[in-house]
């Protein structure tokens, strides 16, 4: 890595650049993905049919059994089976995880 403002090469674990004692800009820390919030994925573990019910539990923090037993309750009543397939359809699935 390099100094930003005088270009003088830095060690990997420096702070401050020994040339010109600017702070070195920090690269954010690696950690997994947010995939518990924001973006509705569906995960690729931990699903039971195509990982819509997971999808929803993990996106709001809902219990997976309790949107299951909806789920399924909604799907017995006729729509739910199409709304479930929908869903499966337009829910993004999640990517990869990336080896660390
Ligand atoms: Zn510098």
């Amino acid at each position: 890595m390099f100094c930003s403002r005088c270009g003088s090469k830095l060690e990997p674990t420096s702070r401050f650049c020994s040339s010109c004692g600017a702070p070195v800009a920090m690269e954010s820390p690696s950690y997994p993905p947010p995939f518990a919030t924001g973006q509705l994925l569906r995960p690729r573990n931990n699903r039971m049919i195509a990982g819509v019910c997971a999808a929803f539990a993990q996106r709001y923090q809902w219990d997976v059994t309790i949107v299951r037993i909806i789920t399924a309750l909604i799907c017995l009543s006729g729509a739910g089976a199409l709304a479930y397939l929908i869903a499966w359809i337009i829910i993004p699935e999640e990517p990869y995880a990336l080896p660390t």
